[in-house]
């Protein structure tokens, strides 16, 4: 038997012991005792619901008045109402300003706030603090995302730099004193301090754009410096998120600018994030471990697949343009364990952080950084707040560092954040869905993934 079929062996046993140790349990978001496990059950099971649901939720906190409510929920939900349940069929196809409209609006309010908790942490840093103690005293590690899709004014902008001042003020003040914040693996880089936040680049300057290049990293650097330095203060630690195909230059360049200046060429462990669904993640890979090599201090960088695909393959076929992202999930399934083994050898210049959600994907990491001798405190896994409670204590409870990304923040930019979970969770390529509602044999869950386009 060759090498690489031992490490095969190893991470089948691996891969089927988690899902022993995950058993009958069921993430919230797939739980149908939850509203939310009704919503992912009724969304996978009628397309044309879902479409209509997500629109609805997208909408709602724009929405100032029951009757507004109350009409769109006719609008979107009517046509599907029938197949659905009783009580949303009750709900449809009122007058806007009766009573059983506006009980109704109440409800689907109510419904929709209740959903965006399970993946939202609190409106504020003060409201987070809490779930995020919690957290920790049953083993997780945590990074705070405040969440803010795109900016439209400078105020805007300037007003979420601000958000992550405080933010650190908030946490630097607070969690360092915790019985909780003590290292939950001792010698791990990334428990070096318990508070880490991750930074969405580009809504930190409105005019964040490829054809405004150099200005934009020159306003991001300034930016993501203030950042750098309140976190340096305090003592934590940063994670800049990947974005879509056209920022990730702006994004990739503002990291490299920041934390090779003199002020931040000694910040501990500066997290980037490669996604290994796009065709060019290896050179993207390889670029940013010659940069912490020549930096000389190490970074963190973050492996996930991506969270782009649907916008940016729709984008491609419109203008029939050749995609930058592979065509085949099994293909962006192979390049993260192609990427995973690059980073784990890269140990002397990184610390390999695994965001995903993927028993297999995680269980190759694993054992393959066994494989090669690398203990628990040299690489941690992460995974989304909400998402997927089984698999973080699985592994966690297996002696992995399990960190999970918290968004925090009010209900507007939430919902945004949340339809991306729900069409994430949703869709037919989901390793969660296929695990937790269409029950896929275990065989075919941890089968190896071959690279297709
Ligand atoms: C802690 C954490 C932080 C994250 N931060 C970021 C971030 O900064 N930037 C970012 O972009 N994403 C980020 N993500 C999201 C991530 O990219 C994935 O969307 C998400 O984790 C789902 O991947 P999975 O491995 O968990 O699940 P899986 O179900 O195994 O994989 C789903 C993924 O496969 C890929 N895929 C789906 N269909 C196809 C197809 N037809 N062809 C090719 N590929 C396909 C997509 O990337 C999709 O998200 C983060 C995830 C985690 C857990």
């Amino acid at each position: 038997m060759n090498t690489s079929a031992t490490i095969e062996d190893k991470i089948q046993s691996f891969g089927r012991d988690v899902f022993v140790a995950i058993g009958e349990e069921r993430p919230s978001t797939f739980n149908k005792n939850f509203w939310t496990g009704k919503i992912m059950e009724w969304s996978m099971s009628q397309p044309e619901f879902k479409v209509n649901m997500f629109r609805l939720v997208d909408v709602l906190p724009s929405l100032r008045s029951s009757a507004a409510i109350a009409t769109h929920v006719n609008e979107y939900l009517s046509a599907a109402a029938a197949n659905i349940h009783g009580l949303v069929e009750w709900g449809v196809n009122l007058k806007p300003d009766s009573f059983r409209a506006m009980l109704t609006s109440a409800l689907v309010k109510k419904s929709v706030e209740q959903m965006a908790a399970q993946f939202i942490a609190g409106n504020d840093p003060h409201d987070a603090l809490k779930q995020l103690k919690r957290l920790r005293k049953t083993g997780l590690a945590f990074t705070a995302d405040l969440l803010g899709e795109f900016s439209v004014s400078e105020k805007e902008a300037r007003h979420y730099v601000q958000r992550y001042l405080d933010a650190l003020k908030v946490f630097g003040a607070e969690i360092p004193s915790w019985p909780e914040a003590k290292p939950l693996i001792n010698g791990h880089p990334g428990e070096q301090t318990p508070v880490c936040i991750s930074v969405k680049l580009s809504a930190l300057y409105s005019q964040c754009h490829y054809m405004n290049f150099e200005r934009s990293v020159t306003v991001l650097s300034e930016r993501l410096g203030e950042i750098a330095a309140e976190a340096q203060r305090v003592r934590a630690l940063i994670y800049v998120d990947a974005e879509d195909s056209a920022n990730n230059p702006i994004i990739y360049e503002t990291f490299k600018r920041v934390f090779s200046s003199a002020q931040f060429k000694d910040f501990p462990y500066p997290g980037i994030v490669v996604q290994a669904y796009a065709k060019a993640s290896a050179q993207v890979l390889d670029d940013m471990l010659a940069f912490a090599r020549k930096r000389g201090n190490p970074i963190a960088v973050r492996l996930v697949k991506g969270a782009y695909w649907d916008h940016e393959t729709i984008l491609s076929k419109q203008y029939n343009w050749p995609s930058p992202l592979f065509s085949k999930k099994e293909s962006s399934d192979a390049q993260y364990e192609l990427l995973s083994r690059t980073l784990i050898d890269a140990g002397d210049c990184v610390l390999p952080a695994f965001g995903s959600h993927n028993v297999r994907s995680l269980a190759h990491a694993c054992c393959y950084a066994a494989e090669r001798g690398r203990d628990a405190s040299r690489f941690e896994l992460q995974m989304l707040y909400g998402m997927a409670e089984p698999i973080a204590r699985a592994f966690s409870s297996r002696g992995f560092l399990v960190r999970l990304y918290v968004p925090l923040g009010q209900m507007l930019p939430g919902m945004g954040y949340l339809v991306r979970r729900l069409l994430e969770n949703t869709s037919n390529e989901s390793f969660l869905r296929h695990t937790f509602f269409d029950a896929q044999q275990v065989e075919e869950l941890l089968r190896a993934p071959k690279m297709l386009d």
